[in-house]
């Protein structure tokens, strides 16, 4: 909705605008809504996915994390310095933000937006027209591209200002109005610090199964088992495509279970033991499980119990 808002304001003021809409492995947006806004707005919409080197920052962000895995500063800076090179390629003055002063308390506090501002490399060049006024004057206003009166002093998290102003300005549909990023997610940010601290490094391909499934750490194996036909799909596709180490219950309906990682008789054991649970196979006795790597093989395993569940799920 911010975004949304800056743009509708510095366009009303006869600027000329073109939209960027970052994405990473972790965003629950939806991209047709931003393309959408773009349509309604009538300015072009330039998706870029920070992927690999969006991943590269995650176990070890120089700036640090926010209240769960969010690098909200790390993150901003690739994203700004992204929007300086596609602002130079395409011949823009300046960069427009949906920021507002302290909504978030860990990017956008004052100090923090001069810090994401000087390492991208646009000091003064950034525009926030939601907060202008409570913000120094940038590049944009003082060269008279932009009139600072009619910008806005809004600051702090509750969103009706924003409401209001969207209301005033006739803007009814805003992509993500509360954000998306998994990374904020206390569930997901377990599972994550999980995976960083027994794997280090992350691929977009890792985070897509860190993304769906229960999941079990079993020393230094993650266990992964399908919640549904569409995940057991998946991870049935992964598993053949990249030779995991899979299982499932023989003779009843029941999940996908990959392997990942280092696993000995008893990893697979365990494993096969919560295959079973979440299959429909009776509970308590054993039951056949198949065991593929390379080779087929059967593993006689019972459900485990929901205590012992908990304490390797992650
Ligand atoms: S919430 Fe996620 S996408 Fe948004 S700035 Fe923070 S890390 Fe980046």
């Amino acid at each position: 909705m911010d975004s949304t808002l800056a743009v509708k304001i510095v366009k009303d003021q006869g600027v000329d605008l073109e939209a960027v809409h970052f994405t990473t492995p972790f965003c629950l947006c939806d991209k047709c809504a931003v393309n959408a806004v773009g349509e309604e707005m009538g300015i072009k919409v330039h998706h870029i996915f920070m992927g690999q080197e969006f991943l590269n920052l995650l176990a070890d962000p120089p700036h640090g994390y926010g209240s769960q895995m969010n690098i909200c500063i790390d993150c901003r800076i690739l994203m700004f310095r992204k929007a300086r090179e596609l602002a130079k390629k395409i011949g823009a003055e300046g960069i427009v933000t949906g920021e507002v002063l302290n909504e978030r308390p860990f990017s956008q506090r004052p100090l923090a937006m001069r810090l994401i501002e000087r390492e991208a490399g646009l000091e003064g060049r950034v525009l926030r027209p939601l907060s202008a006024k409570l913000l120094p004057e940038s590049e944009l206003e003082k060269d008279g591209a932009v009139d600072r009166d009619g910008l806005y002093s809004i600051r702090g998290r509750r969103r009706l200002p924003q409401m209001r102003l969207a209301e005033e300005l006739g803007i009814r549909d805003y992509p993500c109005p509360s954000g998306g990023c998994l990374l904020t997610d206390p569930n997901f940010a377990k599972r994550l610090r999980d995976y960083i601290a027994h794997e280090g490094k992350l691929t977009v391909e890792q985070v897509s199964l860190l993304r769906l499934g229960r999941h079990f750490r079993l020393g230094a194996a993650n266990v992964i088992v399908g919640r549904n036909e569409d995940e057991n799909r998946f991870l049935f596709s992964v598993a053949e495509r990249d030779g995991i180490p899979r299982m499932r219950v023989a003779d009843y309906m029941g999940p996908d279970t990959l392997i990942m990682g280092e696993a000995d008789d008893r990893v697979l054991d365990r494993g096969a033991a919560i295959t079973v649970r979440y299959s429909d196979a009776p509970k308590g006795s054993p039951v056949k499980v198949t065991y593929i790597h390379g080779n087929e093989s059967t593993i006689f395993a019972q459900a485990i119990g929901d205590e012992e569940l908990d304490r390797w799920r992650v």
